[in-house]
């Protein structure tokens, strides 16, 4: 256990340092905005607590707490539901803060609302993230600490690296909920008008590498029961109903393209034009690889959107919607790679869904880029396909792993080299003999053959298909590359009715 000194704050602020947590903090309802507008952790901010059975993250589902992430512009939202309103303080200087934003937070905070600053760089925070703190009396130390944190009550929790240390302006009576060993703040509270401003480094947000791990069943994210009782203390000047579907609240800027949508903020909108202008390009080029339509938003009333994220990372696929890291000085790569997630639906590729994405990714990104004589990216689309195609057969493990019969989570022991790797090794080796239009021939036999609806695609319909894509029987050839591919266990009506 551990004392905290507070000897960095003034007697005047040691006086205020009394919890508000209420008395039923318990049956306290949360509604929770995470505002990834400037900052977008795929991890922080991913939205499904269903596929993680309902106890994903920080948000407590069974304990009257619920949340979206949102991507707009924060002057627009409409914050009369909310009483937990979490900023993640993006790093990128390209989007500002305005004038217009920190007065909604002011009426929202005047009215009881609980405002959550976390500040997302590692090293030091960026002009409009250090102007924003600054309106709320907090700067980010130059300092940083090693590894530990502490409670207000001693209590000592594990982060993963550093801690960026928080200074406290200290014209206002601040109460810190978490420091390092050395007492310098690491999380610390106020109230304005009936609210709470907090104020967090991410240190204790950050994602400990667990390999895997995170998709257990009752996965919490790093330092939960830290985190619960901050959350509630900082919406605790707000009632708010549990009625109220957070999905209505309008979350972003949308341009209709027609066959799909850009989806993005203010502080974003200067980047919609280049992204577009990449789409064009490479959309005809995938087109053209794959064969076929593109699957997403071609049916049902769906409309295909593209949603510009606020990450230097990669993008996601949630088929008839993607994200797409908006820094970026060209788009290709991104693009090329998730919408293919998207075109091959229906159904997901059973072998490797990152193989095929990767691929077809890579290649039309080059295509792309030749088009326009962008060297740059025809280097990256072919050197990216041979570096990991010679990683691959190299590695430790590529003749073992069976992504047929061997689950996803065995996978993970392989290694992403591998899992990836060994199926793009597959689909360079069928190009090289059967000519550049295998793929497309494949996903023409899989779109035509393949039951759109109720239909379980395996493995085993898989290698049928490229069978039939090569011409040539290659069920041998995959078994002897150690993948048990089984014809009898094809399923596919057009297999059967041939046997
Ligand atoms: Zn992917």
């Amino acid at each position: 256990m551990k004392i905290l000194l507070k000897k960095c704050l003034s007697a005047l602020m040691l006086l205020s340092s009394v919890a508000v947590i209420p008395a039923k903090a318990s049956e306290q309802q949360i509604n929770m905005i995470n505002d990834v507008s400037h900052h977008y952790s795929f991890f922080y901010a991913w939205k499904n607590p269903n596929s993680f059975g309902g106890k994903y993250g920080y948000v407590d589902w069974n304990n009257n707490q619920q949340f979206i992430q949102s991507q707009a512009t924060i002057s627009t939202i409409n914050l009369t539901d909310i009483n937990l309103f979490n900023v993640l303080l993006g790093a990128n200087q390209d989007l500002l803060y305005t004038a217009k934003d920190v007065a909604h937070l002011n009426k929202y905070l005047t009215a009881g609302g609980g405002l959550f600053l976390v500040n997302t760089a590692i090293m030091q925070e960026s002009p409009n993230a250090r102007a924003l703190l600054q309106e709320y009396g907090v700067a980010i130390a130059k300092e940083m600490s090693n590894g530990r944190i502490f409670s207000a009550d001693g209590e000592e929790y594990e982060i993963s690296k550093q801690v960026n240390l928080l200074a406290l302006d200290d014209k206002y009576e601040w109460e810190v909920l978490a420091a390092d060993e050395s007492d310098n703040p690491v999380i610390a509270t106020r109230e304005q008008g009936k609210g709470h401003v907090t104020v967090s480094s991410f240190s204790p947000f950050k994602r400990i590498q667990t390999k895997g791990k995170q998709l257990a069943d009752d996965f919490r994210f790093p330092n939960y029961e830290l985190m619960q009782p901050i959350f509630k203390q900082t919406a605790s000047g707000k009632t708010v109903k549990k009625e109220i579907n957070l999905d209505s609240i309008p979350t972003d800027k949308v341009k209709d393209m027609g066959s799909f949508q850009i989806r993005y903020t203010d502080y974003s909108a200067h980047i919609v034009e280049k992204v577009l202008k990449d789409y064009n390009v490479i959309y005809p080029e995938l087109e053209k690889y794959m064969g076929v339509p593109m699957a997403a938003g071609h049916g049902e009333g769906e409309i295909f959107a593209i949603d510009l994220l606020a990450t230097g990372g990669g993008g996601v696929s949630y088929g008839k919607r993607i994200g797409i890291s908006m820094f970026k000085d060209n788009y290709f790569g991104i693009l090329g790679h998730e919408l293919t997630h998207s075109w091959v639906l229906p159904h997901g590729e059973p072998l490797s869904g990152e193989g095929i994405a990767i691929h077809v990714g890579s290649k039309t990104q080059a295509l792309a880029s030749k088009k326009i004589g962008y060297e740059k990216g025809v280097k990256i689309g072919s050197t990216t396909l041979t570096n990991r195609i010679s990683k691959a057969v190299k590695a430790e493990g590529f003749k073992q792993w069976d992504p047929i019969n061997m689950s996803a989570k065995e996978g993970i022991s392989f290694g992403k080299t591998i899992t990836h790797g060994k199926y793009l090794y597959i689909i360079d080796h069928f190009e090289t003999t059967y000519g550049e239009d295998v793929v497309a021939r494949y996903f023409q036999l899989k779109r035509k053959l393949v039951p759109a609806t109720e239909f379980n695609f395996t493995g085993h319909d898989s290698v049928w298909l490229w069978s039939k894509a090569t011409g040539e029987d290659q069920f041998t050839y995959f078994q002897k590359l150690g993948i048990a591919a089984d014809k009898a266990k094809v399923a596919i009506p057009a297999a059967l009715a041939e046997s």
